[in-house]
């Protein structure tokens, strides 16, 4: 018997209301299924900075328009490090960007969208509690809603349900763990001077981390990400420990004439998590696939671009036209030569130590050479592929760099105001 649904997404958040817009509008049949009930619901621990990979699938989900609208920031950050500040794009040259945008705007912006979307039934209010199996694994999952339990039948099951994952767990789906050495905290400021427009900040204190991102409506979020090490200020004062940080970073921006207008929330223990994408009938995206490291701003472009590979790869074999198994493992492949490598790298300095050598050498060209900070750029972007940002052109290049600056040495471009 034909399932009513093609596929049945579980988390109707970035991952989840992406997947299903895309699916539909291939023709796919979605039960979008999300175990909160309000569709104004949003993830409250977040940052929102929305790197420049998410970009292209914002653009043909058609929200660039809206999001512009509701006053999302076009991203460009500037980075402190010991050798100064890398500032991408100061010499004129237009660079990709993505979004700051709070998760209140964009989650409820993304729902709408799906649940407007043909062919997509929301569930609001269901949570996923079982899977059905048959021969060819997966076929569906038993929600418990409003009206009790229910059972949705459909070939493929997504598990878009973040990075604790039912849809996984109940799977089976190994998970390999990779420990955090640093913790983070984040408050939401409105009215906080933009010297120099909406330029997002970073600071590589080596190995604390810091940020002030410009968001829509006015609001700034300042995140502070320090290594385990000073775990017991933050714990014995929250709000001093965490303002002390902000006023002891270079060009630190002023809090006293703006308005708190959030909780300093956070997250003290978030060890990294990898899975396999896919199963028997089943596929993970987003945080489900991997969660990693909030330091690098990257779950939300990779949620988006999660969701997109894996609707190329499947949409014509949810609805009967061609092999599914062999859908998914374009989707596994595809998720693993795009995200991998970054994902490694990204582990590795989750350790909270300093910059190892190679480190030193890219992030020191970069804030002496225009040219080293674009390539720069376009790697945290998530645009460039670890192997290419790496490569021995590049690290050729950056030594060039160093060695010139070391024989004309030049005054670091550092901003003296307030950021
Ligand atoms: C402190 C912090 C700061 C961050 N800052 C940034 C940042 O600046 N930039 C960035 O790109 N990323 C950031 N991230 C990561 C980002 O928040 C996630 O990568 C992103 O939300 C992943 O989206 P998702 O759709 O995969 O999952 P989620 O947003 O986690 O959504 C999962 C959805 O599934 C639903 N669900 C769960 N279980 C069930 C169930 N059993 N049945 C039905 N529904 C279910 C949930 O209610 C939820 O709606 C940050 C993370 C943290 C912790």
């Amino acid at each position: 018997m034909k399932p009513r649904y093609d596929v049945v997404i579980c988390g109707a958040s970035i991952a989840g209301c992406t997947a299903a817009t895309l699916y539909a509008r291939r023709g796919a049949r979605v039960a979008l299924v999300e175990r909160r009930a309000d569709p104004a619901a949003y993830k409250v621990l977040c940052t929102h900075f929305i790197q420049p990979c998410g970009q292209p699938v914002l653009s043909e989900l058609g929200l660039i328009g809206e999001l512009e609208a509701a006053g999302a920031v076009r991203n460009a950050a500037h980075y402190w490090t010991r050798w100064g500040w890398i500032r991408p794009g100061a010499d004129g040259r237009s660079l990709p960007y993505g979004y700051n945008v709070r998760r209140e705007t964009l989650d409820p912006m993304l729902r709408r969208l799906a649940a407007g979307t043909p062919g997509v039934d929301l569930l609001l209010g269901h949570t996923v509690q079982r899977l059905l199996t048959g021969e060819g694994g997966t076929t569906g999952v038993v929600t418990e809603g409003p009206d009790g339990p229910r059972e949705l039948r459909a070939r493929l099951v997504v598990g878009a349900d973040g990075r604790d994952s039912t849809v996984a767990k109940l799977a089976g789906l190994p998970a390999k763990e990779a420990g955090n050495g640093r913790f983070s905290y984040f408050a939401q400021f409105r009215g906080l001077p933009r010297p120099d427009g909406d330029t997002t900040y970073a600071w590589f204190r080596e190995p604390d981390v810091a940020y002030a991102m410009p968001n829509d409506d006015d609001v700034t979020v300042i995140a502070v990400i320090p290594s385990a090490e000073r775990l017991a200020e933050f714990r014995d004062d929250l709000p001093g420990a965490y303002r002390r940080f902000v006023a002891s970073l270079p060009n630190a921006p002023s809090l006293y004439g703006a308005e708190q207008v959030s909780k300093i929330i956070g997250t003290v223990h978030y060890p990294l998590v990898s899975r396999a994408p896919v199963g028997d009938g089943l596929a993970l995206i987003g945080d489900a696939a991997l969660t990693s490291d909030p330091l690098w701003g990257v779950g939300c472009g990779w949620a988006l671009q999660s969701a997109q590979w894996l609707v190329e790869a499947t949409a014509e074999a949810v609805q009967g036209l061609g092999s599914l198994p062999r859908a998914l493992t374009r989707y596994r492949r595809k998720h693993r030569s795009r995200l991998h490598g970054h994902q490694h790298l990204i582990s590795d300095y989750a350790g909270a130590r300093p910059f190892n050598p190679i480190e030193r050498l890219m992030f020191s060209a970069a804030a002496r050479d225009a040219g080293m900070a674009e390539h720069m750029h376009l790697f945290g972007s998530r645009l460039t592929r670890v192997r290419d940002f790496l490569s021995p052109v590049a690290m050729a290049r950056a030594a060039a760099v160093n060695l010139r600056h070391k024989r004309h040495p030049r005054p670091e471009l550092v901003p003296t105001h307030r950021v």
